[in-house]
């Protein structure tokens, strides 16, 4: 049986027995800080199971696309696991139990008209303690009890081994179901779960029975499969093997199964699909948590291809062939198939730039090991291999055990500054405890009333006071209480709680006894929480409120949130369908917008989306928003994000015949409410990210008058047209540049001429022209916008002192060859000149020396010394016939060098040398007469 054939099977199965079927989760469902990826079918209906949520419904099924990181290192070596995987899954909440949940089962497996497995081949296990179960197995279906096995809480219980260990909550027997293979062997397909106790504290007595017992299985989809075609591993199955197949056509060997290159090849497979989903799902590989993972699988892949001797990026190759292979379920996955490869192939092309290096650098850190008889790898030095090469420390590890050396995680966390882990769950809670969560389980829901009003009447039903983890619900609050924070949830509010990149709400409960000031709000499943502090009186449990939005800044924040939306489409327009939209952060007159792109937008896309986006504004458009099927809405051209989880009915915001987006947030209602959008910057985020940062409403108008003053400004100071602000600016820079060059003697032209600071106002331009000019500017002297002025003022003075230096240098200082020569002294018919040149740079002094060689008729040494800014520079030449004798100035200059703690060096007949403890000049002045007349002696 096809795969393909097999998960419709199931589905259609589950249909017929009453289930919803309900469309896979995202993979990776960034809204859960619980996981980092889709581990189980289950986790989308973790609120259903504890009655969290108002159920449409008490039976579902799925398919659902699942990451497992625990099993990376199974991958390519046991012949059923992947890291990416399919789970089919049947869903009870309290509806349906045990006898159901296990009689169906049996017959999807072995109904002719199903799966028709053998029933011999099928054997399962049952929690020690679940009677029950064993009952139904043996009595029920008839399976002898030779072939149910009673297994402890760690096999058979989930969360595994809960009942001793924990943690508290929902949890429940399990009973899993197994294919005998042909060589007697087995193979686990499928896991019932029977979710019917609440833990309590510690045993004994500590299983609660739920008032509503659920069921949650899971079957492995690949692994059944591979049982049904009975192919020897999961990477054998037809949704498979062509992606082998591919890899080992485009690495170039031929795939053995049980070669080293074999396992390669399989583990290829997996990563690559692994990968592909996530990207696709617009999680790149990055430095955190779910890419960091997606960073790991790919970079162990391209180490496979690696060891096989591949030296260039392939692996996004098999992009195609992963979305061919699942198209029947996953046909949005051909829509970025140009996309994800794109983004792989960058991310291979960088790892391969440093993974030569990189192996080297581990091939000496084993022979080092191996040579000192160490046998852990040291942390500190994973922790530069990662920081340099990108050799994630993983990989490093897997590298290091199949030498048998172990790694230092403790060290390496120490270099890396980082604390727990790195990308595991560690520490993560799958069912979370507290106030909030009775709240939810107590209300279910509270209704937004936002859309069509900002003032609404309402019930206090919960107050929780206290910091989380120490929070409590509490039955009134009163003004004494005022520095705590507080939250206060509602039956209704017209609060919007932050969510879809839109921040929450602020304003007022207003009841006759009290009144509370909310600073923010939040959303937690369903429930709306306001946050905020007392201001007067008291409020209790049960209180009648008037709730309050602020509406000036709601207004604004539905400015900054139809701007979003618009910019989002003059992106699309300007730089094309791939520039989607990545993440958002809607503020008062402040928006955030990152997309996908891999490369800097030029000036030229920015104004034209900058300029795009204000005529839909001026247009005055209409923005709507009606509630559609997500059906209707796809068919209507909405924008849809990968990786974002939509419901179903949805609602769509629609502006004017341009754009269409599912979004819960709150809108203008015409597009010249927004009044303008000013961007303020263009910037990178992440590799393939990009991040437009703007303001809108009066934020942006001010913003503009800003600049325009601040280049007018500019221009004044400098004396120039507006236009001109980024050439005039560069000119001044320039300028001081060779100014300081000529002041430190390293430069020899002539000193430029100055710029003259203005004093006449420039005449103004058109917006956009004042903007750039001044972004030249800007960009020239390096500072933001606001410190122009400022700088280009400092700049003027600074050339003015430098002038002066200068000029002071090439007057000498007050001293002059005629001065120096007179200083002159005999030594063994040699002159010997060792004198302190205040004022001079290096230049000057390199002049004199040529001169004194030139005005002396006997041979000459010169020494000359000069200290500025707390640095010393000494020169030393000495004549053409004293080198021929044998004699260099390197030498002499360098016991003289020393002595004011510096060095240097040079030709013999001319030598340089500089310093830093200007206190010891007069003592290295007597050492350089010393030496000179040691040198002669
Ligand atoms: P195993 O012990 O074999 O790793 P598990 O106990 O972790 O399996 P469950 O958490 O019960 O598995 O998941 C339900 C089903 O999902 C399993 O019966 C199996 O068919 C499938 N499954 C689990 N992990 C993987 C994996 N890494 N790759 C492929 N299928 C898997
Ligand atoms: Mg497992």
């Amino acid at each position: 049986m096809k795969t393909d054939e097999l998960r419709e099977k199931y589905l259609s199965f589950f249909q017929s027995k009453g289930h919803h079927r309900k469309a896979s989760d995202v993979l990776v469902p960034t809204w859960d800080p619980s996981v980092l990826f889709t581990p189980a079918g289950m986790n989308q209906f973790k609120d259903h199971f504890l009655g969290k949520v108002k159920l449409d419904f008490t039976r579902a099924t799925t398919c659902q696309k699942c990451l497992r990181t625990g099993d990376i290192d199974n991958v390519g070596r046991t012949a059923y696991h992947h890291t990416f995987f399919e789970m089919l899954g049947n869903f009870s909440f309290g509806d349906y139990f045990k006898n159901e949940a296990i009689a169906w089962a049996w017959e999807f497996l072995t109904d002719k008209k199903w799966l028709g497995i053998d029933p011999a081949r099928l054997t399962v296990t049952v929690y020690k303690d679940d009677g029950e179960a064993f009952e139904i197995w043996n009595e029920k279906i008839g399976l002898p009890t030779g072939r149910i096995s009673r297994l402890e809480e760690d096999e058979n219980f989930w969360p595994a081994s809960a009942p001793s260990q924990g943690p508290d909550g929902v949890c429940g027997p399990c009973s899993e179901i197994y294919f005998t293979l042909d060589s007697g062997k087995t193979v686990e397909i499928w896991n019932l779960v029977f979710t019917q106790f609440n833990r309590v504290g510690n045993p004994p007595d500590n299983l609660r029975p739920l008032p509503s017992k659920n069921i949650d299985t899971g079957m492995g989809l690949e692994r059944t499969a591979s049982v049904l075609q009975n192919v020897p591993t999961n990477f054998h199955i037809d949704i498979l093997m062509p992606i082998v197949q591919a890899a080992s056509e485009v690495c170039g060997v031929p795939y053995l199964y049980e070669s080293d290159n074999g396992r390669r090849l399989r583990r290829i497979t997996d990563h690559v699909r692994a990968c592909t989903f996530s990207i696709h799902e617009n999680v790149y590989p990055g430095p955190k948590k779910a890419r960091y993972v997606i960073k790991r699988l790919l970079r162990r892949a391209v180490l496979d291809g690696h060891q096989m001797g591949l030296r260039e990026p392939f692996l996004h190759q098999l992009v195609p062939v992963v979305a061919q292979m699942m198209k029947a379920v996953y046909p949005e996955l051909s829509q970025t198939t140009e996309r994800v490869s794109q983004v792989m192939r960058r991310e291979e092309s960088d790892f391969f730039a440093t993974i030569d290096s990189g192996l080297d650098r581990i091939g000496r850190v084993f022979n080092d090991m191996q040579s000192t008889g160490h046998v852990m790898v040291d942390g500190q030095e994973a922790a530069s291999l990662y920081q340099t090469y990108g050799v994630p420390p993983e990989m490093f590890q897997q590298i290091a055990a199949e030498k048998n050396y172990t790694f230092d995680w403790d060290g390496y966390r120490a270099a890396m500054g980082e604390h727990g882990k790195i990308s595991g769950g560690g520490g993560m809670e799958l069912f979370e405890t507290g106030p909030i969560e009775t709240l939810k389980e107590a209300l279910q829901h509270c209704e937004f009333l936002g859309y069509e009003t900002t003032k609404a009447d309402a019930v206090v039903k919960g107050i929780i006071v206290g910091k989380p983890k120490a929070d409590h619900l509490v039955g009134s609050v009163k003004t004494s209480q005022s520095t705590e924070m507080t939250r206060i949830v509602l039956d209704r509010s017209p609060f919007y709680g932050e969510s879809g990149g839109q921040l929450g709400d602020s304003g007022q409960l207003v009841s006759p006894k009290g009144t509370f000031e909310v600073t923010d709000t939040q959303r937690s499943g369903e429930l709306i929480i306001h946050y905020g502090t007392m201001q007067s009186g008291e409020l209790k449990e049960g209180d009648l409120v008037t709730a309050q939005v602020e509406e000036s800044h709601r207004d604004a924040i539905r400015r900054a949130h139809s701007a979003t939306h618009i910019l989002h489409h003059a992106l699309q327009k300007t730089v094309g369908r791939h520039a989607q939209q990545q993440g958002s952060k809607v503020d008062a007159d402040w928006l955030r917008f990152d997309f996908s792109n891999q490369e800097p937008l030029t000036e030229e896309q920015l104004k034209t989306v900058e300029s795009i986006t204000n005529d839909r504004i001026k247009d005055a458009e209409s923005i709507q928003w009606q509630i559609v099927s997500l059906a209707t809405a796809r068919d209507s051209g909405a924008m849809m994000l990968f990786g974002e989880k939509y419901p179903d009915p949805v609602r769509m915001v629609s502006i004017g015949e341009f754009s269409k987006e599912l979004c819960g947030g709150t809108h203008a209602n015409r597009t010249d409410e927004i009044e303008m959008i000013e961007i303020l910057a263009e910037e990178s985020v992440a590799s393939g990210i990009r991040r437009i940062t703007a303001v809108t409403g009066k934020r942006a108008v001010e913003q503009r008058q800003r600049v325009e003053q601040l280049a007018e400004q500019s221009a004044s100071l400098l004396g120039c047209q507006i236009a001109n602000l980024g050439e005039k600016t560069m000119e001044l820079v320039m300028t001081i540049r060779k100014l300081k060059k000529m002041a430190s003697g390293t430069g020899n032209e002539a000193i430029p001429a100055l710029i003259t600071k203005g004093k006449s106002t420039s005449t103004t331009e058109n917006y956009t022209a004042t903007r750039a000019a001044f972004k030249q500017a800007s960009r020239a002297v390096n500072v933001a916008f606001e410190e122009v002025p400022l700088r280009i003022e400092a700049m003027f003075d600074e050339q003015n002192q430098l002038y002066q230096q200068l000029q002071q240098i090439s007057s000498g200082g007050g001293l002059s060859v005629d001065d120096l020569f007179s200083q002159a002294e005999m030594v063994s018919g040699t002159q010997m000149i060792v004198a302190e040149t205040p004022n001079a740079n290096a230049g000057m002094m390199r002049q004199w020396i040529d001169q004194l060689r030139k005005r002396s008729s006997e041979p000459i040494a010169i020494l000359l010394a000069n200290c500025a800014d707390d640095k010393v520079t000494l020169i030393a030449g000495i004549s053409q016939t004293l080198v021929e004798r044998g004699f260099s100035a390197g030498k002499w200059i360098t016991p003289v060098a020393e002595k004011v703690g510096g060095g240097g060096g040079g030709k013999p007949d001319l030598a340089q040398a500089g310093g830093k403890l200007p206190a010891k000049l007069p003592e290295a002045l007597q050492i350089a007469k010393d030496t000179w007349h040691s040198m002669l002696a």
